[in-house]
């Protein structure tokens, strides 16, 4: 049987960019479908833009060794061959009690077990973090600092993504919303529908389930049942570009292990300041990027106590994303549907995904040859 493609990527966030990137460099033919008008819409908008070090994953889980695995493919590679805004800024994990401290103490171990190397990790006291950081809570007992981070912005990284799979002769299929899929004797029949109701089938070797929040609906389309998802949104405020100086050139974040995971105040690439994110679990499906009042509030609360003189009145834009979940194991899902192997899914890329996506990618054509 001859198919329309060899490949078809449901989803174009970062994962199903990078999917189809690497396949496209390894000669296969590539379609990608994406439910909105443009790519990178839903959590690959929503983030905190960070390429972590590595020191917060739990050691052991496959998204530990993507996330440095894939820190390492930007670092080599992606930062020098792909056209998108990025910049070096070290992470530090600020501690305010001697509870915290150690809990700091526990992820620069961590980190050491996760393969981040001993000079791109170290603990400083409240005196080396205030010379660094002057505007940082005086309240601070301590902090990990990590030299190998970075923030990125994932929008156009995505786009970058996608034109290079592009000029590798890959097909995006913008505003087309896969609806079925029919698994054949060989390969796949997927039908799309376009918001003016047009529908259209397609033919394919191969599917990559890349399908984010709906990655559980797409494979059930097959009778795959292997996980389950749930949501947990994250919400930001976004400062004026004038409130750039209040840090010098890093990441603040709260301890994760004690205030919840990604808890920052960060530099962003274009001048922005960024806070946030909540952590709010459960939330609807289509109600992943939604903003609301009390949420903004307790933004505030978190940006105040990290750095007390932030001027949270100068927020000019508010953001959300939703972190997909797999409720079963709380790690990347990355394999072959158990009923068809054929059929690939790339489900509950929760953080770290954005930094682990260049490795998910390799993990994916490994999978498929
Ligand atoms: C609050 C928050 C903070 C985060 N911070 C970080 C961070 O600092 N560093 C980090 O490494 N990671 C971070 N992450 C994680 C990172 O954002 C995600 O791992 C990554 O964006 C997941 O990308 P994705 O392509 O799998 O999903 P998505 O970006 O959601 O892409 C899935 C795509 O599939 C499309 N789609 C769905 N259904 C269909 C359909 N039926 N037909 C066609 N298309 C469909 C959607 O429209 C969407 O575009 C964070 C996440 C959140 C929510």
């Amino acid at each position: 049987m001859t198919f329309d493609f060899d490949v078809i990527i449901i989803g174009a966030g970062v994962i199903g960019a990078a999917i189809s990137d690497e396949l496209t460099k390894n000669k296969y033919k590539v379609a990608i479908f994406e439910k909105n008008l443009r790519v990178a819409q839903e959590t690959s908008e929503g983030n905190s833009g960070i390429i972590h070090g590595g020191f917060d994953p739990t050691p052991g889980k496959l998204n530990a060794t993507l996330n440095l695995q894939g820190r390492k493919i930007y670092e080599k590679s992606w930062f020098k061959e792909l056209n998108f805004p990025w910049a070096k800024v070290d992470s530090l994990v600020l501690a305010f009690s001697k509870e915290e401290m150690l809990e700091v103490e526990k992820l620069y171990k961590r980190g050491l077990t996760n393969g981040v190397s001993e000079n791109e990790l170290k603990v400083l006291t409240k005196e080396q973090v205030m010379k660094c950081e002057p505007n940082v809570n005086p309240n601070i007992v301590g902090a990990l600092l990590c030299t190998a981070s970075y923030v990125v912005d994932p929008v156009l990284l995505t786009q970058s993504l996608i034109n290079r799979a592009l000029k590798h002769k890959a097909q995006l299929f913008l505003n087309h919303e896969v609806i079925s899929i029919e698994s054949l004797t060989s390969g796949f029949k997927i039908s799309c529908r376009t918001t003016n109701n047009k529908e259209i089938s397609f033919t394919c070797q191969y599917v990559i389930n890349a399908a984010g929040h709906y990655a559980a609906e797409m494979a059930n389309m097959i009778g795959c049942h292997d996980f389950t998802l749930k949501t947990r949104r994250g919400q930001y405020c976004i400062l004026e570009k004038t409130e750039r100086n209040i840090i010098n050139n890093h990441v603040l974040f709260m301890v994760p292990t004690i205030h919840g995971k990604g808890v920052i105040v960060a530099p962003m690439t274009d001048g922005h300041i960024l806070v946030g994110p909540t952590a709010i679990d459960n939330v609807a499906k289509n109600e992943t990027r939604i903003i609301t009042v009390d949420d903004i509030k307790y933004i505030d609360k978190i940006g105040l106590r990290l750095i007390p003189s932030l001027n949270m009145n100068k927020t000019c834009k508010v953001t959300s994303g939703s972190r997909p979940i797999c409720v079963n194991t709380d790690d990347f899902v990355i394999a072959s549907a158990s009923n068809n192997k054929n059929f690939i899914n790339v489900a509950g890329i929760k953080s770290p995904g954005l930094s682990a996506a260049p490795a998910i990618a390799l993990l994916v054509t490994k999978l498929l040859k």
